[in-house]
């Protein structure tokens, strides 16, 4: 394709992506297809000769198209949201058209400083402390591409942390990794690389690796343990398994809605350290996937603030976003959050946060902790600016190397939202979500019950035990298979919670969702629990 067949086919596409949008709420919302479908459409090995554009183009509608979920939808109500803004297609595109690793600040300084500058935005929007921001000169962070690489991310440095606190034998690099200003670092930073010896920058890579490899041989690692609770996402049980390490998912109860209280956590840290474990990590949750959970983060940073191993991350993946909401910061915990008790916080603005998926800025409070574990500079990723201190090279806080240009969207939609548009979005998503549960409170026949209590713009709710004998679970599974039969005109998803059991979600988050949708959702769930409950009963 030339510049002027990209211009054709852009203007085409962009139209085509218009009607898609005009047309969301006729299409089915779930893809109606059977595993195995496309197979029949592509041919098993790329063509020889290249093809027309047009050809390709429609493919991708007739052929694609029917296996995509509309998670844009006004009905989609399952998982949590993936926002999508017109902003943030807008930079996609951009960053699609100049195609770009951004790994050093000197590949393409842009990439490196907006990335710093929205890290802060985000920040500053969700009330964190000075202390997570760059402008510290120690905090800050980088943006990721799940909740799940922020936590393995985290627990790397946490891992390594806890090791060199643990281990005099191998003290910390003694370099400094803040910033007086965006990219730069402090002017007694004597290396290329944040972490990095003097003697470990532009050493051969496997030398680096073998000599910070020979401090995990202690045994030490082996009795490592991170700690979450039943409820917390699989990113932490992931990270732990990646890692070699024991996951421990502490209790909650139904009682203390699904909340981590630190005197489970004191408990589970003394039991463990008579075992001769270490607790190096605990993930808590504000907002978890199952019921919206917040851990009790006044009583956890008490406990954790006795703990100089533990490292004390933030997964408010989906929540966290609520945080640029005033009225919603008590509740949030927001001040314990700012202790000094919290090493990491992270949330994904590509959930609720209108900018295209993938977007997880992660902050943290001090980059070091991230840039000690993860930075191996060999001579061919060597920079003058960097040789000289003055820039901060992002790949250094990262697993991979190369890195997509996130912060363009961040920009683009937080510029064009502004604050309020961005907390209007949040605030009327929620006012549906309450709109669903007063319809289901009031639900004339009574078929239906609320499980947890409801929190952000997600309702879980189930069909009531009724009668003796009744087999609440295969009553509820049964409804669910009634309710998924229906994918087309609306999506919700299953879970389980502990005393409660089988169970079903409920989520807005769409920009596309209105209350008549929801209202017209409700309807069919209703009539489901009803038709569900006479077959079940006969
Ligand atoms: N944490 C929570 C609370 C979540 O709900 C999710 C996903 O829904 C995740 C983490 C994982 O997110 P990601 O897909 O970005 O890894």
């Amino acid at each position: 394709m030339d510049i002027e067949g990209f211009r054709k086919a852009g203007y085409a596409a962009v139209d085509r992506i218009c009607d898609y949008y005009a047309s969301l709420a006729e299409r089915p919302v779930s893809a109606q297809v059977q595993p195995g479908f496309l197979s029949a459409s592509i041919p098993t090995s790329a063509p020889e000769i290249g093809e027309a554009w047009e050809r390709i183009d429609n493919d991708y509608h007739s052929v694609i198209m029917p296996g995509i979920t509309h998670w844009q939808h006004p009905n989609f109500y399952g998982y949590f949201p993936c926002n999508a803004s017109f902003e943030g297609a807008l930079a996609d595109l951009y960053c699609a058209s100049i195609s770009n690793p951004g790994f050093n600040w000197s590949v393409s300084p842009s990439v490196t400083e907006l990335e710093i500058l929205m890290v802060d935005w985000v920040g500053r929007m969700l009330g964190l402390d000075e202390a997570f921001l760059s402008t510290s000169g120690t905090g800050g962070g980088i943006i990721l591409g799940s909740a799940s690489e922020v936590a393995l991310t985290v627990a790397i440095a946490a891992r390594e942390r806890c090791i060199d606190r643990l281990t005099p034998q191998h003290p910390m690099p003694t370099v400094h990794n803040g910033m007086n200003g965006v990219g730069s670092l402090d002017a007694d930073q004597d290396v290329a690389s944040a972490g990095q010896s003097a003697a470990e920058v532009g050493a051969d890579a496997t030398l680096v690796a073998n000599t910070r490899l020979a401090k995990w041989r202690g045994g030490l690692p082996s009795r490592l343990v991170m700690y979450g609770t039943t409820q917390t996402h699989t990113i932490a049980a992931k990270a732990a398994l990646i890692l070699g390490l024991d996951f421990r998912a502490l209790p909650v109860s139904a009682e203390s809605s699904y909340s981590l209280s630190g005197a489970t956590l004191a408990a589970a840290i003394a039991e463990d350290v008579a075992l001769g474990r270490v607790p190096f990590m605990l993930i808590a949750t504000i907002g978890t996937t199952s019921s919206g959970a917040i851990d009790n983060l006044p009583e956890i940073v008490e406990v954790v603030a006795k703990h100089p191993t533990l490292w004390l991350h933030i997964d408010a993946a989906y929540a966290g976003v609520c945080l640029s909401l005033p009225e919603l910061r008590a509740e949030m915990h927001l001040d314990a959050i700012n202790s000094a008790a919290v090493d990491s916080f992270s949330t994904n603005l590509h959930k609720w946060g209108l900018v295209q998926f993938d977007c997880s800025p992660l902050h943290v409070r001090d980059r070091g902790d991230l840039s000690r574990a993860l930075s191996i500079t060999p001579t061919y990723l060597r920079t003058k600016q960097a040789d000289a201190g003055n820039v901060l090279d992002l790949r250094n806080l990262q697993i991979s190397l190369g890195r997509r240009f996130r912060s363009l969207k961040v920009w683009f939609v937080l510029r064009s939202y502004g604050l309020e548009g961005f907390r209007k979005h949040l605030r009327t998503t929620m006012q549906l979500a309450n709109h669903f549960e007063s319809l289901l409170r009031a639900d004339d026949p009574g078929l239906l019950e609320i499980v947890a209590q409801p929190r952000w713009a997600l309702v879980v709710f189930r069909m009531k035990p009724k009668g003796e004998g009744c087999d609440v679970e295969q009553l509820n599974k049964a409804f669910w298979d009634d309710l998924e039969a229906q994918s087309a005109h609306f999506v919700l998803t299953q879970t389980s919670l502990p005393e409660v059991g089988f169970c079903i979600r409920f989520v807005v988050g769409s920009p596309q969702t209105q209350r008549h949708h929801v209202e017209q959702t409700w309807k069919l769930v209703a009539q489901t629990a009803r038709s569900t409950w006479a077959r079940f009963k006969s």
